[in-house]
């Protein structure tokens, strides 16, 4: 029966889903985790399983917030995420390996840094990092060579294919869907809200609506946000990509029990070649940063700078040659700033003021981003 009243003139435009997210990396699946128990909620990747970009080719370290400008995005929840990943590997039993890191410093110079940093974790509330007497740290890790050094105990490993499918988990308990093989190839805003065009790998071509979307699509980030009709060159949201690779060292004759951190590059373009001790126990170098010209998604390895990494390896770790470096694998960072640049923050927005009530941006997501995933999540929830 048709409505007389006034008030049905504005009728209330359904959807198919509330919440469409895209990407399924540690932050469209913490995103998930949180908006599926809320409305319906579809998660769309372009793979034919979670986790296969940025969020399972990296170091896998809970960071503790040391390095990021006090108020940023990446330090306050690079904290808060340090604290609800270890409270969840706690009470769900995902993977979490409480090791502790030493950052090094192998000069006079790069100890005067590590002041400044300690300075700069206690304004980013991180307050337990403390410096190491020489004893201690040769008791700890006898064959580390430091000038001085610094303790983060707050920072770890986590094994972020377990922390991804307890996010996944959550969300199908709470009734999520997912689309796997499916690539989000158009986004048209409507009255009130928006069509998402879906090529699946079988060539064919869908149309879902949704009340909101939300943009976590890694580094293809900055293309979804051009989708929808924002010029990300102009805004300056348009992505670098910044390769690194990772090594092993065949035949060790040393030992690593902990997180191993030289001082970072000047610019931040990464943290340094530092060592990681896995999940398994096993060791691992990098990952080292160079600008890719070309965007492409390659994981391939090539040897080209070997021995400026076992160069900046020994520095710390003397006695680690060339011809004991193996390849491993790499990973490709998505930054918002070009080569030379320095560092920016994360990019995340809530675009009403841009005529996108709804959308949600999450670019240049690149590390802290495994460890802040599930406080991102919080932040948006609190954007839309
Ligand atoms: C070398 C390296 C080391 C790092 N080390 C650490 C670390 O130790 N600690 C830490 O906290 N962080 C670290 N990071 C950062 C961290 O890994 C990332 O911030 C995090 O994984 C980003 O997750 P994401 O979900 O945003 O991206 P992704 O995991 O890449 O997920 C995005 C997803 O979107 C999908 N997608 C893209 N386009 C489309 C489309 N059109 N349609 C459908 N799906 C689409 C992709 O297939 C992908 O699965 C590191 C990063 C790198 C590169």
């Amino acid at each position: 029966m048709d409505c007389l009243d006034e008030k049905c003139y504005i009728r209330p435009m359904t959807y198919d889903y509330d919440y469409t997210i895209i990407g399924a990396g540690v932050v469209g699946l913490a995103a998930a985790a949180e908006f599926a128990p809320r409305g319906l909620t579809l998660l769309i990747e372009k793979e034919w399983k979670f986790g296969q970009g940025i969020s399972s080719h990296n170091s896998e370290v809970v960071h503790a917030g040391i390095y990021y400008p006090p108020g940023s995005l990446k330090a306050r929840l690079c904290v808060e995420g340090n604290r609800i990943i270890r409270e969840l590997a706690r009470e769900h039993g995902i993977g979490y390996a409480p090791l502790g890191k030493y950052i090094v410093a192998t000069n006079e110079q790069e100890t005067a840094y590590l002041t400044w940093l300690k300075g700069n974790a206690a304004q980013n509330g991180v307050t337990d990092v403390r410096w190491v007497e020489p004893d201690e740290l040769h008791e700890q890790e006898p064959d580390v060579r430091a000038h001085s050094a610094l303790f983060s105990p707050t920072s770890g490993i986590v094994d972020s294919h377990s922390l991804m499918s307890h996010f996944k988990t959550q969300a199908e308990l709470a009734g999520a869907d997912f689309a796997f093989n499916s690539r989000v190839e158009g986004i048209n805003k409507q009255t009130s809200g928006y069509t998402l065009a879906i090529l699946d790998s079988n060539g064919e071509k869908t149309a879902i609506t949704a009340r909101t979307v939300i943009n976590c699509a890694g580094l293809y980030s900055d293309e979804i946000a051009a989708m929808a009709g924002l010029d990300v060159r102009a805004l300056g949201l348009d992505l670098h990509w910044a390769k690194g690779y990772y090594y092993t060292v065949e035949g060790a004759k040393f030992r690593i029990r902990h997180l191993v951190y030289p001082v970072p590059d000047p610019n931040m373009k990464s943290l340094g070649v530092h060592a990681t001790v896995d999940i398994a126990g096993g060791v691992r170098f990098g990952p080292t940063a160079f600008y890719l010209d070309r965007r492409e998604e390659d994981y391939s390895f090539s040897d080209e700078n070997l021995s400026a990494v076992a160069e900046a390896i020994s520095r710390y770790l003397p006695g680690v040659a060339v011809d004991g470096l193996s390849a491993m694998m790499s990973g490709i960072r998505p930054k918002l700033s070009a080569s030379g640049e320095p560092a920016r923050d994360f990019y995340i927005r809530e675009e009403s003021d841009r005529g996108l009530p709804g959308f949600v941006n999450l670019i240049g997501i690149e590390s802290p981003g495994l460890t802040a995933a599930p406080a991102i999540a919080k932040m948006i929830d609190q954007l839309l």
